[in-house]
């Protein structure tokens, strides 16, 4: 393989955690030969005055260019941690991000194993008479012992077990062991599964659509799930998991961050009857390692995950669902920017299983594959049970007297629903009192000194806050121009509606869920336990889009949407119309109809006047015919360089001398830039951009592997911190 003199050392290649396009090659430690099997599993190394843990990914002769070969401290595995498929898609994954391979695996590593220690234990605790227990049980004493003794002669029992059924058996334990009659051995940690609950019997669609499923089994195939909201989806992973677990497969189940609610979890596991594996960033360190290493070890079965467990290794994979496949959350949008829902499919096509992509919007991306036949188009067109589509009307605000945002035909419907004891939600996608502070004599508004950004009015027009670099001071009593006193709140966020409704609406509770009231994971589901099913109002945003059921929804009334109508981003529409039906499809369920108040200042908007005459796939269509006349994704690929630095010269001569390495590699790539960031200005530092397209998505690789150690070498790159981000969302 390698060109090296024979004598050359045989080393280890080790990807280390560092934003360096390269592996470093070690001897490995005094007493070990360096074989292919050392390959996946990790070594602790010395690097300058530091040591760092990395993955060996490959053995070979050493380079000549390392004459002064280090020796690695210690190789930590006596198997491989990586291997197989795992390994294999992160090799990819490293080659489509062109990301440094130690760092695309420091991000699939929980922390504890990125930190070289061990993988944990997952055993759990059992107990069993020893032989002695076996032949002196009948002899013993009536009491705790001898009845924990009678209750072991039937086999091991796991101190799970014991402690619901058994009490004070610790003690009994004790003293069977002392007397070596009972031992306390490791066994394989099987979290208890409840009995498995049935579900409702599936209607035609949804019953067409676990066959299609089922009949993709045996190999690898992308199945688009579009079904709008409340028409069952979730039924039909139930039942497609459920064939994949009777076959003794393992399934993993990708959901956004706010859709894995403890609601959501407790549905599978009454019905999976299996445990069931919960993977999300509530979690602490070493439970994701130890729920990493079950699913290595091929103990556990479904895990219900956001986006990192997209990384979990999978032996015995048997099926891929991705909930709500276009979420936004599967894209991480710093360090490694890759594409948890696009991994998977790759992950899938290597461990030849389905993976099932479900929506009510889907990605236009996924919309677009299912049109060219890559993926198979499954449709769910109406809800589920008996449950009505939500009616939606829009209110014209244009020249209406607004109190917070809210118009006089708005606060009548809600006025309505509350009367038929219904629930309220109130969609506002702006948290803070207002969006602006605004001084009516001078003009003045307060900006961030950090961003190029207006900073967002809190705590009732207190305190004032950026959403973007989190810089916080309280509101000045008086303009800082001129003085005077006029300062004023512009529009309204979600705690300016609560006071306003509150105050319109005092017999009613008014419950506010947004990031600033609900910081916690298990605080929505707080709040909303005691918001309960009594009329009411709540008012959010995004957050309420999904997630936790509200069975009692009869209104949502949409409001500010106007700026998405009109933004810059050539995503916006699509996902402007996502949140929009995502929102609305909370109103009403089995038994109760809802309705939608959406208010804007542009009724005619052809968004808003295709979505609602022809819903989402209306929308999806012409928006795609939009995006293939522009030359947009998903017809053609993008790669965003970034730079930021103190200087906007430094980006500008960074981004300048990048474009030209790349336009070396290839003459046909459409290259647009240097130009600012959306935001030019974020927490100090001066940002710019360099956008590269092709049509081919190959020609852009190559283009990019070709530059890269260019680009890398740049003495502009010194001066700049700089990323690139392949397949970018926010433009
Ligand atoms: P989705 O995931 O598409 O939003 P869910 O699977 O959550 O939809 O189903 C919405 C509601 O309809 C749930 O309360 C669910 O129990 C119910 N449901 C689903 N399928 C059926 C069915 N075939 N018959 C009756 N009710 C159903
Ligand atoms: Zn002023
Ligand atoms: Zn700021």
């Amino acid at each position: 393989m390698s060109d090296a003199p024979v004598h050359a050392p045989t080393v280890w290649r080790v990807a280390l955690p560092l934003p360096l396009p390269r592996l470093f090659d070690y001897r490995p430690p005094a007493g070990h030969v360096a074989t292919a099997a050392d390959v996946g599993t990790r070594a602790r190394v010395p690097f300058g005055n530091r040591e760092l843990v990395g993955v060996i990914a490959q053995v070979g002769a050493a380079s000549q260019d390392s004459p002064e070969l280090k020796t690695a401290l210690a190789g930590l595995d006596p198997e491989p941690l990586l291997h197989g498929e795992l390994l294999d898609s992160l090799l990819w994954l490293a080659r489509y991000t062109h990301a440094p391979l130690g760092e695309v695996l420091a991000t699939a590593l929980p922390a504890p194993l990125r930190r070289g220690e061990p993988l944990p234990d997952t055993h759990a605790w059992a107990w069993q008479l020893t032989e002695a227990g076996q032949t002196a049980r009948e002899r013993l004493r009536a009491g705790q012992p001898r009845r924990l003794a009678d209750r072991l002669q039937a086999g091991p029992c796991d101190e799970d077990s014991l402690d619901d059924t058994f009490d004070r058996w610790r003690s009994a334990a004790k003293a069977l062991a002392k007397r070596g009659l009972a031992e306390r051995l490791a066994v394989p940690a099987v979290p208890r599964a409840p009995t498995p609950q049935p579900g409702p019997v599936l209607n035609a669609e949804q019953q067409a659509a676990v066959d299609a499923v089922l009949a993709a089994r045996d190999g690898f195939a992308a199945l688009l799930l579009d079904g709008v909201t409340g028409s069952g989806k979730t039924e039909v992973y139930l039942h497609a998991i459920a064939d994949c677990l009777a076959r003794g497969k393992q399934a993993l189940v990708l959901v956004p961050e706010i859709g894995l609610t403890p609601q959501t979890l407790a549905r599978f596991r009454a019905r999976l009857g299996v445990p069931v594996h919960a993977l999300h960033s509530g979690l602490g360190d070493g439970e994701r390692a130890r729920t990493w290493a079950a699913f290595a070890r091929g103990e556990a079965r479904v895990v219900v995950g956001t986006r990192s467990a997209a990384f979990l290794p999978l032996p015995d994979a048997g099926l891929i669902v991705i909930d709500e496949e276009h979420d936004g959350s599967f894209k991480q949008l710093d360090g490694i920017r890759y594409h948890a829902r696009d991994f998977l499919l790759v992950r899938g096509k290597a461990l030849g299983v389905p993976v099932l992509l479900g929506s009510a919007t889907p990605s236009l991306e996924s919309l677009r594959n299912a049109q060219a036949g890559r993926y198979a188009h499954l449709r769910l067109r109406e809800r589920a049970g008996n449950a009505q589509p939500p009616r939606v009307r829009v209110v014209d605000v244009r020249k209406r007297p607004l109190e917070a945002g809210l118009s006089p035909e708005l606060l009548a419907a809600i006025e309505q629903a509350l009367a038929a004891d219904g629930q309220v939600l109130v969609f506002k996608n702006r948290r803070g009192y207002a969006p602006v502070l605004l001084c009516h004599d001078c003009g003045w508004s307060a900006q961030c000194q950090r961003c190029d950004a207006p900073m967002t009015v809190h705590a009732g027009g207190r305190r004032l806050q950026c959403h973007h670099c989190g810089a916080r001071r309280p509101a000045p009593d008086a303009c800082p121009d001129c003085g005077g006193l006029a300062l004023q709140s512009q529009g309204a966020g979600t705690e300016r509606i609560e006071e306003a409704l509150a105050a319109k609406f005092p017999e009613v509770p008014v419950l506010r869920i947004d990031r600033g009231t609900t910081q916690r994971r298990d605080a929505l589901e707080q709040h909303l336990a005691r918001f309960g099913t009594a009329r009411g109002i709540l008012v959010g945003t995004q957050m309420l889009a999904k997630g936790h059921d509200l069975p009692n929804l009869t209104l949502v009334a949409v409001v500010g949407i106007d700026e998405g109508l009109f933004s810059a981003d050539f995503r916006a529409p699509e996902k402007l119309a996502q949140l929009l039906i995502q929102v609305a499809g909370r109103a009403g369920r089995a038994d109760k109809p809802g309705e939608v108040v959406l208010q804007t200042h542009h009724p005619d908007h052809p968004l808003l006047a295709t979505l609602l005459a022809g819903g989402y796939a209306a929308f999806a269509q012409a928006e795609l015919a939009q995006r293939e006349e522009a030359a947009f994704p998903p017809f053609t690929h993008l790669a965003l360089l970034r730079a930021e630095a103190k200087h906007s010269d430094a980006c500008n001569a960074f981004l300048q001398a990048a474009r030209a390495a790349l336009r070396d590699a290839d003459a046909g790539l459409e290259l647009n830039g240097p130009l600012p960031a959306p935001m030019p200005r974020r927490a100090g530092y001066q940002r710019a951009q360099l956008l590269v397209s092709s049509p081919e998505r190959r020609a852009l690789h190559a283009a990019l592997d070709a530059a890269l150690p260019a680009i890398y070498a740049l003495p502009e790159a010194r001066r700049v911190r700089w990323s690139l981000d392949v397949d970018p969302v926010d433009l």
